[in-house]
């Protein structure tokens, strides 16, 4: 298993300026580098259907510049340029494997057929974070310890260890990020065990999750989380200050002042949605074995609807990410199901009573019973994930669900007096 712990760092001005020197050397290199590629890729190629005259590769066709080859010029980048041995060797190879991995998942799509974007040539600060692959190695360029991180070429630089290193992990390898607020270490921590799920037949509590705009989810209990809307909150605070840096001088100290500000409010709603999130997870995980979750298609979702801001603003699909991880650790089975028809079909006897957004309650037309939308569809939720494991449904007399009937129908009457 490996986790990454982030800790704050506090260098001296002069630590945190070198720290910024090696950033924007490495920015540099990141752009040659991208560049090279990319001039490859355009004097190798012409589209198929226009003839030489639009494009021809002109003089000699160079070598392929893949990470070997961009690895072994090194050694020349440092001759020309004596400030790149400054850095470590191993800093300056990280950054080029992080281009070479750029370049792969946009040129070879995933196992989903996906692809992602062009590598970006980075503007000024937007390289944000070098990476060393050894701590506390023989040969490593960074020690820490317990207190401080010590790297040769910058002396010693206090860690607030806010929390300590778990027992049985070795740190693998460190990652010097800078935020708006300050310089960050992340330790990738590996411990040699497995966690192992919980066996199949010894599952006992069972929840189905249906996430929405209106309730952050509803379980098919029918309880639900509100959704706490952190940038819907921040929103009147942030107009206030983009209007403020409009009249600024751009690049003036004023102007960037104040763009840090706004950098540093954007820095707080996504910590309070981490927070959030990660609240909720464990939350749900303590006490289930099984959590069945839609597998949700958000970018779909959000493209061209008035919701867009309150979907990017929940964000689902953080979420899933982050309660898969939380279960993981716990060994808690997360099974995600498609959520076509969910949200229409009777959870009670299958039949299908289409319903527009609008509707909030879901009243069966075949066997009359009357449930929230929500809660309809976290059932539905839960039966397909357990049809997919293969575990008797509890509606057949094979397993005790989480809480017992009375309640569910006293939730239901709650949810019902709300409209
Ligand atoms: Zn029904």
């Amino acid at each position: 298993m490996i986790i990454t712990y982030c800790y704050k760092i506090k260098p001296t001005c002069e630590q945190s300026a070198k720290i910024d020197y090696w950033l924007e050397l490495l920015r540099r290199h990141w752009n040659y580098a991208n560049g090279q590629r990319l001039d490859w890729l355009n004097r190798t190629r012409c589209q198929l259907d226009r003839c030489s005259i639009v494009s021809c590769p002109i003089g000699e066709i160079p070598g392929k510049p893949d990470y070997y080859f961009q690895q072994s010029a090194l050694k020349q980048t440092k001759i020309l340029f004596p400030e790149y041995k400054e850095i470590y060797s191993e800093v300056q190879q990280i950054n080029l494997q992080r281009l070479d991995k750029a370049w792969k998942r946009w040129l070879v799509p995933d196992n989903t057929g996906k692809r992602f974007g062009r590598p970006r040539f980075k503007k000024s600060g937007k390289l944000r974070s070098f990476c060393f692959s050894r701590v506390n190695h023989p040969k490593a360029a960074v020690k820490f310890d317990g207190k401080h991180i010590i790297i040769s070429r910058f002396g010693a630089i206090p860690v607030i260890v806010h929390r300590p290193i778990p027992d049985g992990f070795t740190i693998k390898t460190a990652t010097i990020t800078k935020k708006v607020d300050g310089y960050y270490i992340s330790f990738s921590l590996e411990d040699k065990s497995v966690p192992s799920l919980i066996p199949t037949d010894n599952i006992k509590t069972v929840i189905g999750i249906d996430v929405g705009l209106k309730e952050f989810l509803t379980t098919n209990t029918g309880e639900t989380v509100a959704v706490p809307n952190f940038y819907r909150k921040a929103q009147s605070n942030l107009a206030r200050k983009q209007r403020k840096v409009s009249g600024k001088k751009i690049g003036s100290n004023n102007w960037k002042k104040v763009q840090n500000r706004i950098a540093r409010l954007h820095q707080h709603i996504a910590r309070q949605r981490e927070d959030f999130h990660l609240k909720t997870a464990h939350k749900l995980v303590k006490d289930c074995d099984l959590i069945a979750v839609e597998d949700l298609n958000i970018k779909g979702l959000a493209r061209n609807t008035k919701l867009s801001k309150s979907i990017y603003d929940v964000a689902w699909g953080a979420f899933i990410e982050k309660l898969n991880a939380v279960a993981v650790k716990r060994g808690v089975h997360v099974i995600k199901v498609n959520p076509h028809n969910t949200s229409q079909n009777c959870s009670n006897c299958g039949q299908k009573v289409p319903k527009t957004l609008s509707v909030r309650t879901h009243s069966c037309t075949k066997c009359g019973i009357v449930l929230d939308r929500d809660e309809n569809a976290a059932r539905n939720i839960l039966n397909k994930a357990l049809c997919e494991v293969g575990i008797i449904l509890p509606a057949c007399g094979g397993l005790d669900v989480g809480q017992p009937e009375k309640q569910e129908t006293s939730e239901t009457w709650v949810q019902l007096s709300l409209f």
